[in-house]
């Protein structure tokens, strides 16, 4: 038996699709380049997972009018409260029955709103549960701001010259993934050995996205707690995917992942929203005099003609991003009405200039003399922003 509420919300993703569908023609009729695709129907193996779209609800009594709390799903802790966590609790879903679950994390069962069930490609079963909780930011809305460049040599460049190397996860499993990929290739489609094979692949994939995703919490974490105000450029990156050469590098780094962290954590932590700056010429611009230097990708220094600037071509990006963030820094300081503008920037590094360009990989040095992201960093962060 399958619970009314989990069935109406199957039918609400069915309507989300079809909105979002006419949404898309009427962009595109509008003028805008997007891909518009009609909503597919999703075979057994596809559909992943299911929403009890309520846990509370009120009933009133028929007699007296008086209404009462009630949990649709129920949340009971199995283990005693370690330390004020919870660390087994059984879930009870209507129509299912009871679920044992771990808990990673406490959470006020007073004020869950919805729980979904999830099944990953590898068959490991998730329980994510949405709780409404009041925002109270821990850190200080006022201190330093940076730019944040976003590369496929350095994952990040920051104003400061602090970089932090792209970890390439997904090339380090590349020839793993090729020879389970393979294997799969050779089995029987529909046999058992195929469905096995199948979960083992997908389990490889996802070991990959878990750790891609570690390494983004964390840096993202760092930037938040570093800093008050970050800058990002409004990246394209379904556009920039496009191009086969770069692919699976770009995904690899994770661009959106991490500014999709870095955003949310920034409103939970701070109570500031980051920026999101032009990105046209960010790479090509002096962060100084803002005169144009072209330059080719495998051009590593930034040397401008001008104002006789030498600096990391990333870094240089950096700056221009920060310096672009200004006005909308200052329209944030106004709203909250506690923050000045422009005094922190940090003093130009001396540059000593390689004659070679730097070399892509894990042991490349860095193009300028700049102190790496690991130097400033807080002492848990250590194994991770220092991979790579
Ligand atoms: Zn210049």
């Amino acid at each position: 038996m399958v619970h009314s509420q989990v069935c109406q919300d199957a039918l609400r993703r069915v309507d989300k699709a079809y909105q979002k569908f006419f949404d898309d023609v009427k962009s595109k009729k509008a003028g805008q380049s997007i891909k518009v695709g009609y909503p597919r129907l999703k075979r057994f193996d596809q559909y992943k997972s299911f929403t009890f779209p309520q846990v509370w609800m009120t009933v009133r009594d028929r007699k007296t009018g008086i209404g009462k709390r009630q949990e649709i799903v129920k949340l009971r802790p199995i283990t005693a409260f370690d330390g004020g966590k919870v660390r087994f609790a059984k879930l009870f879903l209507p129509g299912l029955g009871a679920l044992k679950i771990r808990m990673h994390r406490d959470l006020e069962w007073d004020n869950a709103k919805t729980v979904t069930v999830k099944r990953t490609s590898s068959g490991h079963w998730q329980v994510s549960i949405s709780v409404e909780s009041p925002l109270t930011p821990l850190l200080s809305q006022k201190g330093n701001r940076t730019g944040v460049d976003v590369g496929l040599i350095k994952e990040i460049a920051i104003s400061d010259g602090s970089y932090t190397e792209h970890p390439k996860f997904l090339r380090q499993s590349e020839h793993n993934l090729k020879k389970k990929q393979q294997s799969l290739s050779k089995k029987q489609k529909g046999s058992v050995n195929y469905a096995k094979h199948k979960r083992v692949l997908a389990k490889a994939h996802e070991h990959v996205a878990k750790q891609r995703e570690d390494f983004l919490h964390k840096l993202s974490l760092w930037l938040v707690v570093t800093y008050a105000h970050i800058a990002f450029e409004k990246l394209n990156i379904a556009a920039m995917v496009s191009n086969p050469h770069f692919a699976k590098a770009i995904l690899d780094a994770g661009w959106g992942t991490l500014i999709r962290f870095v955003t949310y954590k920034s409103i939970k932590l701070r109570g500031n929203h980051t920026v999101r700056v032009n990105p046209a010429y960010t790479s090509q611009d002096c962060c100084q005099c803002g005169y144009r230097v072209p330059k080719a990708l495998a051009d590593r220094v930034h040397e401008c003609p001008q104002c006789g600037l030498q600096l990391c071509r990333d870094t240089n990006a950096a700056r221009v991003i920060e310096k672009r963030a200004e006005g909308q820094w200052a329209a944030q300081a106004d709203k909250a009405g506690s923050h000045k503008v422009g005094t922190e920037h940090p003093e130009l590094v001396p540059l000593h200039v390689e004659p070679t360009p730097v070399e892509m990989g894990a042991s490349a040095a860095p193009a300028v003399a700049v102190s790496p992201v690991v130097e400033a960093r807080k002492p848990r962060l250590k194994p991770h922003l220092s991979r790579g």
